[in-house]
């Protein structure tokens, strides 16, 4: 059985627009308040999990301790075949330039790069996976998990959406995720899937 979210509060644990616009659109209308974490003073802790949902867990419980509100966090990245599942978990990192700044052109072109460095013919095929926590004061937390896959081609395509967006297309359609509306990727997204579960689940 588990746990319902009957709390009249709810803190995201991301610095990442990209991420809030996307989890207030799949609340849609709610009867609680959605608070963003970028309200308190968080230093987003260091992510030092192996897998997507370890470094969910180590964002939702220190958001939560700090805010003393339940949390939800979400964890998530794309994960390439022929790279063997990279940049995975460093996805975000994959994005970090030498002054620190972070400029995800950056990272596709440095995928790209890796891909091509294989010599070996596409479709290079690959997924998006996102694990969200979400997590009570009383360390009590569920876990939920969504996937897509698709491929990755190039150039990019797409102006909407964020990160590696312009250059994955989905399996079945014809727009990558950055040229998809919000309300069009996030039906079938890996954060909408795994949304999907949560609020099944616990809404
Ligand atoms: P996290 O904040 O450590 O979970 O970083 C996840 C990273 O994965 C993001 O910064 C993006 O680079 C990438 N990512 C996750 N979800 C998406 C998505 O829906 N579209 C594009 N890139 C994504």
């Amino acid at each position: 059985m588990n746990r319902k979210f009957q709390e009249k509060e709810l803190v995201l644990a991301t610095h990442n627009f990209g991420k809030i616009e996307e989890f207030k659109h799949l609340f849609g209308e709610v009867n609680f308040q959605i608070t963003d974490i970028g309200q308190y003073s968080w230093i987003p802790p260091i992510e030092n999990g192996m897998q997507f949902w370890e470094n969910s867990l180590i964002k939702a419980r220190e958001a939560t301790k700090l805010t003393g509100l339940v949390s939800l966090a979400d964890d998530s990245g794309l994960c390439v075949n022929i790279l063997n599942d990279a940049p995975g978990i460093f996805s975000a990192d994959w994005a970090i330039m030498n002054d620190g700044s972070r400029d995800f052109n950056f990272a596709t072109n440095k995928l790209v790069k890796k891909i091509e460095e294989t010599n070996l013919a596409g479709p290079f095929n690959a997924y998006f996976i996102c694990s969200l926590i979400l997590y009570w004061p009383d360390n009590y937390f569920e876990k939920f998990e969504g996937k897509i896959h698709g491929e990755i081609i190039w150039p990019g395509k797409g102006e909407k959406g964020h990160g590696y967006d312009p250059v994955f297309l989905p399996n079945g359609y014809t727009e990558t995720f950055g040229q998809m509306d919000r309300w069009k990727k996030n039906k079938i997204s890996h954060r909408g899937l795994a949304m999907d579960n949560l609020l099944n689940a616990c809404f």
